[in-house]
């Protein structure tokens, strides 16, 4: 069987625009339902056909390249779900921030899924690429999920597709430094969260979903008690123009969702000089389109 010698994927990382706790399950594992949007931030990821064995190499951050790096992880699953000779070389740059609540991790791993599948002539299907997918991280199956918005519930491996959110623009703010999602969620009291499913109903209701409206994070308190810099950022957003802010995800990224282009553009610099130097803050934008494999490539 010949192998495709080289293919290029983009990583894209995601933002949370609705976040609900709802439950826990014995293992420990919190029940969420949430609406998640991938960016045009991204990650890429090299592949190419090499001697015997695989390797990683990792640009742009810290990050181990052993199966301690989800993309190595993701690696050994697929050779060994699918039975096929690990003969890969592969390249990862970074650029989304790590342990940020952007779901680098998940993305690289989905990425390595889909590419590997891809570059082997497709032996694995859908609901087990999906499978291998969730045992690597709740967020990884929506990686794999055609789509560029789409709710998630359970652990992550329930999947809908999400509302078409126009061109909204956004801007995330990073205070570079890490946050472990396993803290957040021991930190979490599961009793302030409110609501739950009857806003993801509404939420499906397309025609009914404004995004502004709808933004919400039950982590947000838990993490900006404890961490008043980045309701400091939060408040920054708002002040410089943003028509709504929020953490994505367990964090500690903020991001503020803008209309206007230039608002944005002068609030990037005016929360740069707030950070002096310490925030990443980078304009990005929410993909608006069913993304495909083959058509997120283009969409860079
Ligand atoms: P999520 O939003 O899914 O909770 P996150 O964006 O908060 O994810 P990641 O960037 O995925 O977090 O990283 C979480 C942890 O996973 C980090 O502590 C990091 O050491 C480890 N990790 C392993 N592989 C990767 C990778 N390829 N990219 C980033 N982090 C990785």
């Amino acid at each position: 069987m010949t192998l495709l010698e080289r293919i290029e994927l983009k990583a894209p990382a995601k933002i949370n625009l609705i976040l609900r706790v709802v439950g826990r399950r014995p293992d420990g594992y919190h029940l969420l339902e949430t609406l998640m949007a991938k960016l045009d931030l991204a990650d890429d990821l090299i592949l190419e056909s090499g001697p015997e064995g695989f390797e990683l190499t990792v640009d742009g951050a810290d990050l181990p390249v052993d199966q301690g790096n989800l993309c190595t992880r993701a690696a050994m699953a697929f050779f060994q779900a699918s039975g096929r000779p690990a003969k890969v070389r592969a390249r990862l740059v970074k650029r989304i921030p790590v342990a940020a609540g952007l779901g680098g991790g998940s993305s690289d791993a989905a990425a390595m899924l889909l590419g590997l599948n891809r570059m082997y002539g497709q032996p694995l299907d859908e609901t087990r690429l999906h499978a291998l997918g969730l045992q690597l991280g709740a967020d990884v199956p929506f990686f794999l999920y055609p789509r560029a918005t789409a709710w998630a519930e359970g652990i992550g491996e329930r999947l809908g597709p999400g509302p078409n959110l126009g061109n909204e623009l956004i801007l995330l703010v990073n205070p570079g430094w890490p946050l472990s999602t396993a803290w957040v969620f021991r930190n979490h009291k599961l009793e302030l969260t409110s609501g739950g499913r009857k806003t993801i109903v509404t939420g499906l209701n397309e025609r009914s979903f404004t995004m502004l409206g709808a933004l919400h994070n039950d982590l947000e308190r838990t993490v900006l008690a404890h961490y008043p810099s980045l309701a400091g950022i939060r408040a920054a957003l708002l002040d410089e123009g943003a028509r709504g802010a929020l953490m994505s995800g367990s964090g500690p990224t903020l991001f503020g969702v803008f209309s206007d282009p230039d608002v944005r553009h002068r609030a990037a610099e005016k929360l740069r000089t707030l950070g002096g130097g310490r925030w990443r803050v980078v304009e990005a934008a929410i993909l608006n389109m069913a993304v495909t494999d083959g058509q997120l490539q283009q969409y860079f």
